[in-house]
């Protein structure tokens, strides 16, 4: 109830949440307490969290963020969900995101835009964006509207907004969490975790998020770690990983100070610190938005106006004019942009100058990772090059929109865990995150790691 409260002040100015089921949320409460007095204590029992509406929440309205799905209300949950439900948590509501996970401002969101919680701190007159594509679900965190929320991370969508809202988020390693049930934006790059307020929260929500899925055919199976109990490791003896070609030029001396302080906590706690080289992660950006245009592409053929949501029809018209007035009227302008480009890259003529070249640059960045982990078990860099920024900016200009995902889309073309970590403030007092990134399948480093960085 004091949630459902918090949500009902706040969420008219910061619209982290696009449906809210204040009855099932008090419904699932009071069965959480019944539970509870009869001994059966779920790991998340009475949990009050935030879905991504990327995730299918049976009987509950999943809108992708897109007019398209406007009206869909899906006959199953996903299993990331459910697996929440069967611990014991109580949805709250479904939270606002980017068109299709499409985005890096919550700007493109046909509820509309998402504002950062920590806007007008110092500027009465400023809204800051809280970051995407998962802004509703970092948003509704760092407001306390909350406890926590899935999120989704394709290229940065979990990481960013956490960087951004000043809370924790993890993408894990492509696998760990079942893509069942969450609508599909570039299937190969697509992966669930949390955001929550400390690293250790998202260390308890993965727990109940992960493990395989026969109903996700890439989901791996392997059994899922005490991922809490990691962050207490420590990191004493461990060899940090900075990748030199993450000192950009021109990125904010406030995030080079944050990085290099991030590096002094860990080695005062014991671990080394070395330099080390990802030759090809210059090409990651390039690579990334040509790979998740083409799998967008060819995912989102299936919103025909048929088989989901919307439909638009003039009497007596053809399919191919339904298809076409469908899918004009339901798409935004940034998911146009990704199916033009997605279509364009895997059209005949030029599959092999962008999509197959894309591929292997991708094979060369996953070998970068291999050759470093042989020599480091954790690497650390800024989550973002900037902090928050204003709602009206970059909004006309894609490519510097896209420029915000420059430290973590490699994590997602190599498939690794990737843990952002609140760790400062800047000189306006906004939240600053720095990243620490894993070899595959191993959170439980980048868990003890993200602790020590907080
Ligand atoms: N900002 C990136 C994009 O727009 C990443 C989005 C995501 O991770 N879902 O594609």
């Amino acid at each position: 109830q004091a949630h459902l409260d918090g949500i009902a002040k706040l969420n008219p100015r910061l619209n982290a949440y696009v449906t809210v089921t204040a009855e099932k949320a008090l419904a699932a409460a009071k069965a959480s307490d019944e539970r509870r007095a009869a001994g059966q204590v779920g790991a998340l029992e009475g949990i009050p969290l935030a879905i991504k509406d990327l995730f299918c929440t049976a009987g509950t309205r999943t809108t992708a963020g897109s007019r398209i799905l406007d009206s869909f209300v899906p006959p199953y949950e996903s299993t990331v969900s459910q697996k929440l439900l069967d611990d014991g948590a109580v949805f709250l509501g479904k939270a606002n995101l980017d068109e299709f996970a499409m985005g890096s401002s919550n700007t493109t969101s046909a509820s509309g835009p998402v504002e950062n919680p920590w806007s007008r701190a110092n500027d009465p007159d400023t809204r800051l964006v809280p970051g995407g594509s998962s802004g509703g679900s970092a948003a509704a965190v760092a407001a306390r509207l909350a406890l926590g929320a899935t999120a989704t991370d394709t290229g940065g969508s979990i990481r960013q907004p956490a960087a951004f809202c000043g809370i924790a988020g993890i993408k894990p390693t492509y696998g760990r969490c079942s893509r069942f049930g969450i609508v599909a934006f570039a299937s190969s790059l697509d992966q669930a975790g949390p955001v929550a307020r400390t690293v250790e929260d998202c260390a308890i929500l993965l727990k109940s998020m992960a493990g395989f899925d026969p109903k996700d055919s890439t989901s791996a199976d392997l059994p899922v770690p005490d991922f809490a109990r990691a962050c207490e490791r420590g990191v004493k003896g461990l060899r940090i990983g900075v990748p030199k070609e993450y000192r950009l030029d021109g990125m904010a001396p406030e995030i080079v100070a944050l990085w290099e302080q991030g590096l002094q906590w860990l080695r005062d706690a014991g671990a080394e610190t070395v330099e080390i080289s990802l030759p090809h992660a210059k090409y990651a950006l390039p690579t990334y938005y040509i790979v998740a245009p083409a799998e967008a592409s060819s995912n989102l053929a299936r919103y025909d106006g048929v088989r989901f949501g919307m439909r638009v029809t003039e009497p007596g018209s053809d399919l191919r004019d339904l298809y076409e007035r469908t899918r004009a009227a339901g798409f935004g302008a940034e998911v146009r942009r990704r199916i033009m480009i997605g279509t364009y890259v895997l059209s005949a003529g030029y599959y092999d100058a962008y999509y197959l070249k894309a591929q292997k640059v991708r094979a060369l960045i996953r070998r970068d990772f291999e050759n470093a982990y042989a020599d480091v078990d954790a690497i650390v860099t800024p989550a973002t090059p900037s902090a928050a920024f204003g709602m009206d900016e970059k909004q006309d200009d894609p490519v510097a929109m896209y420029l915000n995902d420059i430290f973590t889309v490699t994590a997602n073309l190599a498939g690794l865990p990737g843990l952002a970590v609140p760790a400062g403030l800047d000189a306006q007092g906004l939240p600053l995150g720095l990243q620490v990134i894993g070899r595959a399948f191993d959170e439980e480093t980048v868990f003890a790691v993200g602790r020590a960085l907080e």
